[in-house]
């Protein structure tokens, strides 16, 4: 048990997902670091967490499994008696051309990055539903709102969890949940680290704050959705990305 309230991060072993991490650590929540494969670096940001002085735990979960996610949310609500804060930030990316993507690589991108937030929204909103609160935070992308030559599946998906986004937000509503989504265009994390340095001037070029952002910025988005402040804040999409999306 913790009297804390309780955040569950999806994918925060590193890049965004950690930012959220630290930031609503920071700001007095218990964290559920959550990760699938790389444990040593969900660990290590328990660790940093814990050393500035708060609390946070690191949890398996592989969020394309219904049944896993299930499991999850009830050994948190089981451990720490509630879960006011769910941050749906697991995501990963096969990209290609249409014309030769695979059908696994657009399965693989759907079911992590779209299906993963249905699988936890399902089975955290009975906790939520129950304590008559709770805030669902998912980050979507500007693909999602814009399309993107060679990521067909990854804007599906995003543009997926925007619709799922509005949608679960007009169900929840009457018992004060609140359900928004955080939008980031290009973001310093190891997605776009893998990107050629031609590739990524070709981006900056694009964006009108002439650079890319830094996981923090996200996390402080993230951190006003989940605080007091934006109580009355709900099925909106908010656009972290230098003016990239302006005019869609
Ligand atoms: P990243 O550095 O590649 O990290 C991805 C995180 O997701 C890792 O912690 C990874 O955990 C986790 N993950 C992947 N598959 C998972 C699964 N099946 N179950 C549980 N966790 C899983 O990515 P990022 O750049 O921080 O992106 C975070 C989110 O922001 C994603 O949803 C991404 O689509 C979105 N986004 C990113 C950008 C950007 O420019 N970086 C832009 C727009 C949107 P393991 O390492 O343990 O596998």
């Amino acid at each position: 048990m913790s009297d804390k309230r309780i955040a569950l991060v999806t994918g925060a072993s590193r890049g965004i997902g950690a930012a959220v991490a630290k930031r609503l650590a920071a700001d007095g929540y218990f964290v559920v670091v959550n990760y699938n494969g790389s444990a040593q670096r969900a660990q290590e940001v328990v660790t940093q967490i814990v050393a500035a002085g708060n609390d946070a735990v690191a949890l398996q979960c592989d969020v394309s499994d219904f049944d896993a996610c299930g499991e999850l949310i009830a050994r948190i609500t089981a451990d720490y008696g509630r879960l006011d804060v769910l941050v749906n930030n697991a995501g990963i990316t096969r990209d290609g051309l249409l014309m030769r993507m695979s059908e696994a690589d657009f399965d693989a991108v759907i079911d992590t990055n779209l299906k993963g937030a249905f699988h936890t929204i399902r089975h955290a909103g009975r906790q939520f539903l129950k304590q008559r609160s709770g805030r669902i935070i998912n980050i979507a992308s500007v693909s999602g709102l814009l399309g993107n030559a060679g990521q067909a599946n990854y804007a599906a998906s995003k543009a997926g969890v925007i619709g799922l986004t509005k949608s679960v937000a007009r169900e929840l509503a009457s018992r004060q949940i609140t359900v928004n989504a955080v939008a980031p265009g290009f973001i310093a994390t190891d997605m776009v680290d893998a990107m050629t340095d031609s590739a990524k001037a070709a981006v900056t070029d694009h964006i009108p704050f002439g650079r890319i952002g830094e996981p923090e910025e996200v996390a402080d988005v993230v951190a006003f959705l989940a605080s007091d402040a934006a109580r009355y804040v709900t099925g909106q999409i908010i656009a972290v990305d230098g003016g990239m999306s302006i005019g869609c």
